[in-house]
C-alpha cells in the first residue's frame, strides 16, 4: 500500500502511461522479459517501478533495479520517486559510480548501467533483483547495449534456477528492431508493449535559412521574439556545451531582467591562503599566461573514464553576436532563466523541475540532457539549433576530439516533442527543412563509436574470452576489438596468445587483469594501480588515477565574458590559477611529473583545506570535481585494500607531498601505464616545416602533436613526454603531460 499525497496523485493521473498500468502488468506477470515503447514524459521512468512495487514485485531481498545510461537521471529519478511514493531513501535509493544512499531496506534502485555492470561481475546472477528495468534504451548507450546481452543469458539461467527474473527495457521510440529482431540476443521475440503518449500537436517552423556558424546568436533572436510576442508558455532551447549554455544565459538575463540585480557572482577577493601543503609562491609573470577557450562536452556516463570531459573548441565560435552589442535591456518582460548541463551541480538542476516565479516566463536553455532524460514541465516553445556536441575517437589511435555535428532525425523530434506535453506547442528549428532531410535518420549506437578496452576487460573478467560471439544488440568494428585486445595484452592483463592469428579475440584473462578488473577505472590506469605497492607510492597513485579519471578539475577560465566586470574578475582567476598551478607543480625533480604532479597537488591542498566550496572557488577548481575525486579516491582505497589485505591503505586528508625517490618511481608507474602514449620532441635536423615547431612525434600518428598550452610543461618542451590523451582541436594536442627519461 502506497501512501501517496492527493496532488501527487492528481498529478500521476495525468500520465499516459497510468492508463495502460494493467496492460504493462500482465504482459510482465505473463512473460520474462518485456519492451515498453512511449514518448518522453509519457511517465516510464516514474511510473513503471512504481507498478511493479504495488504489485508486489519488491522486497529488501529482492529489490527492483532500474539503470539509467546518465548519472543526472539516476540520482533525480529516484528522488522523484521517493517523493511520488512517500517513501523515504532508504527505500527508494540511487548508485552511481562515486555516490549513492542504498541501504539494507532498499527496494528500488536506480543505478548507472556501468554500476549494474560491476554488480554482475560480483554476482552473475544477479540474485538481490526480482526485475531489472534497462531504461533509456534508445540512447543506445554502450553499458546499457552490453546489459541487454548479458541480461539475455541471465533471464534464462534465472528461470532454470526456480527463481525468475523480469526484464523490462524501455525506449522513447519505436526503433527497437536490433533488440526484438535479433534471434542471436531473444530467441523468442518479446512483447512490445507501445504507450499512446498524450502528446498535444507541435507546429514545426523550419528556417528559411541555416546560419552558418552564429546558432548562439540565433537562439538569442529567436527567444527574444517568442518572449515578446507570443502567449504564455515556457521556452527550451537545445545547444551543444555548457559555455554556450552559459553565454546564452547571461545574453537573455540581461536583455530581460528579473529583479533588479543580475550579477550574483560575488567576486572573490584573494584571501589569506592557509597552504601548508606546498607553501612556496614563485615570482610569477603576469603576462605569461595563454587564453585558450575551453568548452565542456555534454557527456555524462557513469564509469567510464573518458566521460564528462571538456574539450576545447578553439574553431566553435561561441557566437555573443557582435551584430546586436546594444541589446536593450527590457524590465516590464522578465524572463527567468535557467541552464540546465549535466556537470550543473544537482540542487541548480532541480531548479527547472518549480514553477517560475510569477509574473515571469520560464526559459531553460540546455544541452541534449533534455532531450529524453529530463522532463521540465510547462515547456510550450523548443528553440533546436540542431546540433550536439559529441567527442569522436580514432578507433586505432585513440585520438579523440569533440565535434558539434548534426543531430539525428530522432533526435531532432525528439526535441520538438519536448513542446507539447502540457498543450499544443511549438517549435523552431534553426535550420531549413533542406538540412532536415539530410540529418541521419537515427544516431549510431555509441559502442560502434569508440574504443572498448575497457569494455572489453569487464567481459573477459566475467569470462567471456570469444568477445566476438557474444550477443551484442550492434557489435564493435573488429578492428576496434583487436586494438583493445592488443592494448590489454600489451598491459599484461590478457595472456598472449599462443599462435598469431589464430586465438586473436579469444585470449583469456591473467591474474594481472583479474585484479586490474575490480578496479573502477580504464585499463591503463588499472595497471598503474596494480604496480604501485613498491615504495608507498599506492595512495598518489590513487590520487593521481583519480584525478584522471574524473578529469576537468580546473574551473574553465578563458571562457568568453559578457561583461567588463566578468571579464576582470575571469583574469584575476586566471593569474591566480597560473600561480597555483605552479606551486601545485612541485620544485626540482617533482616538476618532471608535470601535470600529473599539479593534479596531485591540487587534490591534497583542497583535501588539506578540507575541500570547501570555498577553496575551490578561490583557486578555480571545480567543487563538483574535486568532491568526485575524494570519492573516487574512497572507491580506489578500499578497491586495493580488498586486492592486498595487508596493505591498510586509508585516504589521508593530510597526505604529505612525495619524496624525490617517490616522485622517480610514480613516473615508472605512468610510464607502464601509459607505455603507448610517449611522445618524443622532433629534432632539430628534422625540422623542414614550419609546422614541426615545437612538435612531438608519437608512433601512431602521422602528424605532429603538441603540448597543450594549459600545461606545466607547455614551456618546457621536454625531449620526452607520456601523456593522458591527445585532443584534436585547431591541432593534435597532449594533455595530462608528464616528463619521461630515455632509458
Ligand atoms: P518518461 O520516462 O516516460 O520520459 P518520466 O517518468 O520521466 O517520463 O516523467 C513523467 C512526468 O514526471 C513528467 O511530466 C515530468 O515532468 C515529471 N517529473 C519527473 N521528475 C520530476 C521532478 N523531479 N519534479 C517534478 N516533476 C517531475
Ligand atoms: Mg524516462
Amino acid at each position: 500500500p502506497v501512501d501517496r499525497s492527493p496532488e501527487m496523485q492528481e498529478a500521476r493521473l495525468k500520465l499516459p502511461i497510468l492508463a495502460e498500468e494493467q496492460v504493462v502488468m500482465e504482459a510482465i506477470n505473463e512473460n520474462p522479459i518485456v519492451i515498453i515503447c512511449g514518448e518522453t514524459g509519457s511517465g516510464k521512468t516514474t511510473q513503471v517501478p512504481q507498478f511493479l512495487y504495488e504489485a508486489g514485485y519488491a522486497s529488501p531481498g529482492g529489490a527492483i533495479g532500474i539503470t539509467e545510461p546518465r548519472r543526472v537521471a539516476a540520482v533525480s529519478m529516484s528522488q522523484r520517486v521517493a517523493k511520488e511514493m512517500n517513501l523515504s531513501h532508504r527505500v527508494v535509493s540511487y548508485q552511481i559510480r562515486y555516490e549513492g544512499n542504498v541501504t539494507d531496506e532498499t527496494q528500488i534502485k536506480f543505478m548507472t548501467d556501468g554500476v549494474l555492470l560491476k554488480e554482475i561481475q560480483k554476482d552473475f546472477l544477479l540474485s538481490k533483483y526480482r526485475v531489472i528495468i534497462i531504461d533509456e534504451a534508445h540512447e543506445r548507450s554502450m553499458y546499457t547495449d552490453i546489459l541487454i546481452g548479458l541480461l539475455s543469458r541471465i533471464v534464462p539461467l534465472r528461470h532454470k534456477k526456480g527463481l525468475p527474473l523480469k526484464l523490462i527495457i524501455m525506449s522513447a521510440t519505436l526503433r527497437v528492431e536490433d533488440f526484438t529482431d535479433n534471434t542471436r540476443l531473444f530467441s523468442a521475440k518479446p512483447p512490445v508493449i507501445q504507450v499512446d503518449a498524450r502528446q498535444f500537436p507541435v507546429t514545426v517552423h523550419f528556417n528559411k535559412k541555416t546560419p552558418l556558424d552564429d546558432y548562439s546568436g540565433e537562439c538569442f533572436r529567436k527567444v527574444c521574439k517568442i518572449h515578446r510576442m507570443l502567449p504564455a508558455g515556457g521556452i527550451l532551447v537545445f545547444l551543444t556545451g555548457q559555455a554556450e549554455v552559459h553565454s546564452l544565459c547571461r545574453r537573455l538575463r540581461k536583455a530581460f531582467p528579473y529583479q533588479k540585480n543580475n550579477t550574483a557572482g560575488n567576486a572573490t577577493e584573494t584571501s589569506d591562503l592557509k597552504l601548508q601543503f606546498y607553501h612556496t609562491l614563485p615570482k610569477i609573470d603576469l603576462n605569461n599566461y595563454s587564453v585558450v577557450p575551453v568548452d565542456e562536452g555534454d557527456e555524462d556516463r557513469d564509469f567510464d573514464s573518458d566521460d564528462d570531459a571538456a574539450g576545447s573548441d578553439l574553431d566553435l565560435d561561441l557566437g555573443d553576436g557582435d551584430s546586436e552589442e546594444d541589446e536593450k535591456s527590457d524590465s516590464s518582460l522578465p524572463l527567468y532563466v535557467l541552464p540546465l548541463y549535466s556537470l550543473l551541480a544537482p540542487e541548480k538542476q532541480e531548479k527547472v523541475f518549480r514553477a517560475p516565479p510569477p509574473g515571469t516566463r520560464l526559459c531553460v536553455v540546455a544541452t541534449n540532457v533534455a532531450e529524453t532524460s529530463l522532463t521540465i514541465p510547462g515547456i510550450k516553445y523548443v528553440v533546436d539549433c540542431g546540433k550536439v556536441k559529441q567527442r569522436f575517437y580514432d578507433r586505432i589511435t585513440g585520438v579523440s576530439s569533440f565535434r558539434v555535428t548534426w543531430i539525428s532525425q530522432a533526435s531532432a523530434n525528439q526535441r520538438a516533442g519536448r513542446a507539447g506535453r502540457t498543450e499544443p506547442g511549438h517549435c523552431y528549428r534553426l535550420y531549413s527543412s533542406a538540412v532536415f532531410m539530410d540529418f541521419e535518420k537515427f544516431s549510431a549506437p555509441e559502442i560502434t563509436k569508440r574504443p572498448v578496452e575497457d569494455l572489453i576487460l569487464q567481459m573477459k573478467a566475467l569470462n567471456i574470452e570469444k568477445v566476438i560471439n557474444f550477443p551484442f544488440p550492434t557489435p564493435p568494428s573488429t578492428d576496434a576489438l583487436a586494438a583493445a585486445e592488443e592494448l590489454l595484452i600489451a598491459l599484461g592483463a590478457l595472456k598472449e596468445p599462443p599462435q598469431q592469428l589464430a586465438a586473436k579475440l579469444s585470449c583469456p584473462i591473467s591474474a594481472l587483469g583479474r585484479v586490474m578488473a575490480t578496479f573502477p577505472v580504464a585499463p591503463r590506469y588499472a595497471k598503474m594501480l596494480a604496480l604501485s605497492r613498491q615504495h608507498n607510492c599506492l595512495p598518489y597513485t590513487i590520487t593521481i588515477v583519480s584525478a584522471m579519471t574524473v578529469r576537468e578539475l580546473f574551473e574553465e577560465l578563458d571562457r568568453p565574458a559578457v561583461s567588463e566586470e566578468e571579464a576582470a574578475q575571469l583574469k584575476r582567476k586566471r593569474v591566480r590559477f597560473s600561480q597555483m598551478q605552479k606551486v601545485w607543480a612541485g620544485q626540482g625533480p617533482m616538476q618532471k611529473l608535470g601535470d600529473l604532479m599539479v593534479m596531485l597537488g591540487a587534490v591534497g591542498a583542497c583535501e588539506y583545506a578540507g575541500c570547501t566550496p570555498k577553496f575551490c572557488e578561490e583557486n578555480g577548481l571545480r567543487y563538483k570535481a574535486m568532491l568526485e575525486v575524494r570519492r573516487l579516491r574512497g572507491q580506489l582505497t578500499t578497491a586495493v585494500n580488498s586486492v592486498c589485505t595487508d596493505a591498510g591503505l586509508y585516504v589521508d586528508p593530510k597526505m604529505k607531498p612525495p619524496t624525490e625517490a617517490q616522485v622517480t618511481f610514480l613516473r615508472q608507474i605512468v610510464l607502464a601505464g601509459l607505455g603507448d602514449h610517449v611522445a618524443r620532441r622532433v629534432q632539430a635536423e628534422e625540422l623542414l616545416d614550419d609546422k614541426w615547431k615545437n612538435a612531438y612525434k608519437t608512433a601512431l600518428l602521422e602528424d605532429p602533436v603538441f603540448i597543450h598550452p594549459s600545461s606545466v610543461l607547455f614551456r618546457e618542451l621536454p625531449e620526452f613526454v607520456v601523456y593522458q590523451e591527445i585532443v584534436e582541436t585547431t591541432k593534435l594536442y597532449m594533455k595530462g603531460v608528464s616528463a619521461v627519461e630515455p632509458e
